[in-house]
């Protein structure tokens, strides 16, 4: 949280205009955070934005597709020349394209590795230079239990988060000395949009393999996000924080 007199700490959220990354900027900005929301139409972002004004916090946004390397790129190098500094990445912006691996398309391959992992990479790139020069820097990537232990159904989506997971060690490994911490949280099964679809009997289903009997809500992960982004987090890197109420265990 930053005191009166300190420049509140910046942090671009993807795919912030519902769901899980909705929750995160509503939460970022309580901690007072400047949070830059993205994600692909302006409306919703352009509600968000006013609604965290209202509540006392402070947000600006950018309509941007993340599978565009190019113009992910552009918008934080945009972000760091408008408000001299990008302190957190929350690269949560995903999609799911699910089929069994003898039907999946190259193009349902291809669409959820760039948007789901290949966005990750390109974000980190761009923000490693600002952060390291801050001497300060909170990445945080949005995976999966699927990346996790697998999914029957979701090679190209188990691939994606799972390359997550390679991908934070990594980074976790090279900024490290810098001041720049790399974890992921990796969700179970949490009630958005994209979960909504899933008929009825396979969410009872689904909530009785779950320690806590029920499916998780945005803010269940909006309250991991908060801590491993926080200033206090310094010493917690490289790490995948499973929240799935008990579902994996592993
Ligand atoms: P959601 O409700 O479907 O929201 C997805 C968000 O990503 C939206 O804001 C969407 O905004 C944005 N987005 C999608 N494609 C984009 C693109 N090409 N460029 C920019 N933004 C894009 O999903 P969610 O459940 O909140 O999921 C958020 C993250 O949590 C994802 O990474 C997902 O894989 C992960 N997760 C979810 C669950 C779950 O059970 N819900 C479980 C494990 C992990 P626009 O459509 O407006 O662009």
């Amino acid at each position: 949280m930053s005191t009166p007199n300190e420049p509140r700490r910046v942090a671009f959220v993807t795919g912030a205009s519902r769901g899980i990354g909705k929750a995160i900027s509503l939460r970022l900005a309580r901690q007072g955070r400047h949070v830059v929301l993205v994600s692909r139409s302006a409306a919703p972002l352009s509600d968000l934005a006013e609604q965290i004004r209202a509540q006392g916090g402070s947000a600006s946004y950018k309509a941007v597709d993340v599978s565009d390397a190019a113009a992910l790129a552009r918008s934080i190098d945009e972000v760091v020349s408008e408000l001299g500094r990008l302190d957190v990445l929350v690269n949560n912006a995903g999609i799911t394209r699910d089929n069994l691996v003898l039907r999946m398309s190259d193009a349902e391959w291809d669409e959820v590795i760039n948007v789901n992992l290949r966005s990750a990479f390109v974000a980190i790139r761009a923000a490693a230079r600002p952060m390291m020069k801050n001497r300060f820097g909170r990445i945080v990537n949005i995976a999966s239990t699927s990346g996790v232990v697998g999914n029957a159904g979701q090679a190209n989506y188990a691939a994606a988060k799972s390359g997550l997971i390679g991908l934070s060690k990594t980074i976790a490994r090279e900024l490290g000395s810098k001041g720049v911490t790399c974890n992921v949280v990796a969700p179970g099964y949490v009630e958005t949009d994209m979960t909504q679809n899933l008929p009825d009997d396979i969410k009872a289903r689904i909530g009785d393999m779950i320690a806590v009997k029920r499916l998780g809500t945005p803010d269940d992960i909006a309250a991991a996000v908060a801590y491993v982004q926080s200033d206090d987090a310094g010493y917690l890197t490289g790490q995948t924080i499973v929240v799935d109420g008990g579902m994996t265990m592993c």
